[in-house]
């Protein structure tokens, strides 16, 4: 690729929905992807990153809505006038011509001049780490392979937006968590303003500027990776994202009660009438010395201890009737020797920054 940096869009998303019959792929989006950021949409199988993300190529046209890259409005523009990359769900590479005659499809389309394609072509591949795999037949690649040309191709033109479509997926694990650091190294190399699609919190939270966590073709939540793991707007994201434990707690005045003391808590609750504590295994703190100042705690007997290698899962059921806790620690220093057992009775401690109260409805 060139040097020259892209001069990267804004896309503008507005009231876009899209119908399939009575199922409402699309159902009133908008969304704002800020220039040269990394935006990924999160969401369960169905819930229509797909079709969004179609619609943002221009390979599917909205029932309704409005669609703005920069200041130009592109809902009527047809794909290869967008300036838009694309990666497909599959890979949609042409099997029988060569990584070459793949990754130059896009430049012929667009009628660049022969020595260009050749030039544009090899620059292309040496940015994904395929330099000198020109002439090798795309049924001669491996899974990571084939998913560097789908991206050389997307990028061969320099669009100033690419879209991917969970190009991860099919690959092992390790060759997945490889390739999301490059994919990362290549959006800060090239900057442009990048749409990324997965089913995977932990590849979205890896990965992302911001994420917007889909579901039944709504956004929940648009927020940084860390906001979005801290702060779920509601229960959904915060089912979807890490694991969590939730407690139905009640207003009593200014305070919030949960069992059967009030709550100190650092972030005001939303106003809902749902009002639940959400809390995380990582952020609760095994007290052997008893009850923490400044900190809620909680009289508990274990009733579960899971060893895990580098950590340990700790089931413990509230002494109030309140329900079960789990807390997760790290299997190192002090926590090896004291391990509880089965039956211990317990003091279990979480600080006020992490005593987060969320909407609890599941919408
Ligand atoms: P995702 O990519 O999040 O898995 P999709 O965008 O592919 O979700 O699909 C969203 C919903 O729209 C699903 O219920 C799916 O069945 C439906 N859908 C998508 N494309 C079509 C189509 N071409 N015809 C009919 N239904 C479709
Ligand atoms: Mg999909």
């Amino acid at each position: 690729m060139s040097n020259r940096t892209i001069d990267a869009l804004p896309i503008s998303v507005r009231n876009v929905t899209k119908t399939y019959g009575p199922v409402h792929a699309l159902n009133d989006v908008s969304l704002e992807v800020r220039s040269g950021e990394f935006l990924t949409l999160l969401g369960p199988s169905g819930s229509g990153k797909t079709t969004l993300l179609m619609v943002l190529a221009g390979f599917t046209r909205p029932d309704c809505g409005s669609l703005k890259f920069g200041d130009r409005e592109v809902i009527r523009t047809p794909p290869h006038l967008r300036d838009v990359g694309m990666t497909f769900q599959s890979y949609a590479l042409f099997p029988h011509m060569t990584v070459a005659g793949n990754v130059a499809y896009p430049l012929k389309l667009r009628k660049v001049p022969k020595a260009e394609i050749t030039e544009r072509v090899e620059a292309a591949l040496e940015t994904v780490q395929l330099g000198g795999f020109g002439d090798r037949r795309i049924d001669q690649l491996s899974g990571g392979q084939r998913q560097r040309v789908a991206v050389a191709r997307a990028i061969v033109f320099e669009p100033r937006i690419l879209l991917m479509d969970e190009p991860l997926s099919a690959l092992d694990k390790k060759l997945r968590d490889q390739m999301q650091i490059e994919l990362r190294h290549l959006h800060e190399k090239l900057g442009m303003t990048t749409v990324y699609v997965t089913h995977d919190q932990r590849e979205a939270l890896t990965m992302s500027d911001r994420i917007a966590v889909v579901n039944h073709g709504r956004i929940m939540q648009l927020a940084t990776p860390r906001d979005l793991y801290d702060r779920p707007a509601n229960r959904f994201v915060a089912d979807f994202i890490g694991e969590s434990t939730f407690f139905p707690v009640s207003r009593s005045g200014s305070d919030i009660l949960f069992d059967g003391s009030p709550l100190l808590y650092d972030v005001p609750p939303p106003d809902t009438k749902n009002l639940m504590l959400m809390v995380r295994p990582e952020r609760v703190i095994l007290s052997p010395e008893g009850p923490r100042e400044g900190t809620n705690n909680f009289t508990a007997r274990a009733t579960d201890v899971v060893y895990q290698g580098d950590s340990f899962l700790l089931h413990a059921a509230l002494a109030s009737g309140a329900g079960q806790i789990v807390l997760r620690g790290a299997m190192r220093g002090a926590n090896v020797m004291t391990l509880p057992n089965v039956g211990d009775a317990l003091t279990l401690s979480l600080a006020p920054e992490d005593t987060v109260l969320i909407d609890g409805s599941d919408k």
